[in-house]
């Protein structure tokens, strides 16, 4: 069996709703290095962030912004769920992908809650439906511009559809039904395969696509 190059310890053995960020995190002040086994981790105000995002409305348009931000979220819902694959025995492929709405939500990002799932390898099915309060993206977004006529949290769903095309192996995409962004009291998801979604999913599909070439080839 191959052996993976994990930083410290045995892999931990999880139910899903047990995972514990905080005892994952390693902090390295000698070095001024955090991380999360493989992985490098970086914590930043908000506030920081929302004046980024921002700047990139202002400076190169809302389509472009949107794309970037797309991206970064996606990198990083990937690159979580590589770190969590290589750390965790999980007793089945629901916990493990139940990981991800854990994962964004310990990462102060959003809280997360689940209200579907349901997906099929052999079909290339997949359904995941929930929740978002508390979007670090939606209150950014707000305390800048008025009320949205599109959702407006595209790091957030690109984290999901990262870390969901991760966990299925075949693009997904994250697309928010609601968002406070556009007024809504609550953000909600739906992540499904790209080809499930109408006109509305294509700037996402256009932003993620780099990440999909290999998987179409
Ligand atoms: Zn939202």
């Amino acid at each position: 069996m191959t052996k993976t190059s994990l930083q410290s310890g045995d892999k931990i053995r999880l139910k899903a709703a047990d995972f514990d960020f905080c005892r994952e995190l390693q902090f390295n002040r000698d070095e001024g290095i955090t991380t999360f086994r493989n992985s490098r981790i970086l914590i930043f105000d908000a506030n920081s962030i929302g004046l980024l995002r921002q700047n990139l409305i202002v400076e190169l348009g809302w389509d472009k912004a949107r794309e970037f931000f797309l991206r970064f979220g996606y990198q990083n819902g990937f690159s979580d769920f590589q770190q969590i694959k290589l750390s965790c025995e999980y007793e089945n492929e629901t916990e493990l992908l139940s990981l991800g709405p854990i994962m964004h939500t310990w990462e102060g990002i959003v809280k997360a809650v689940p209200t579907s799932l349901k997906f099929d390898r052999e079909t290339g099915d997949f359904s995941f439906t929930g929740i978002w309060k508390n979007s670090y993206e939606a209150e950014q977004h707000k305390a800048f511009n008025t009320v949205a006529t599109e959702p407006v949290c595209w790091s957030l769903a690109g984290y999901a559809a990262g870390w969901c095309t991760a966990f299925f192996g075949s693009p997904l995409l994250a697309v928010e039904p609601k968002c406070v962004g556009m007024g809504h009291t609550h953000c909600e998801w739906l992540i499904q395969p790209p080809q499930a979604f109408g006109a509305e999913a294509l700037p996402y599909i256009e932003a993620l696509k780099i990440f999909w070439a290999d998987s179409e080839s």
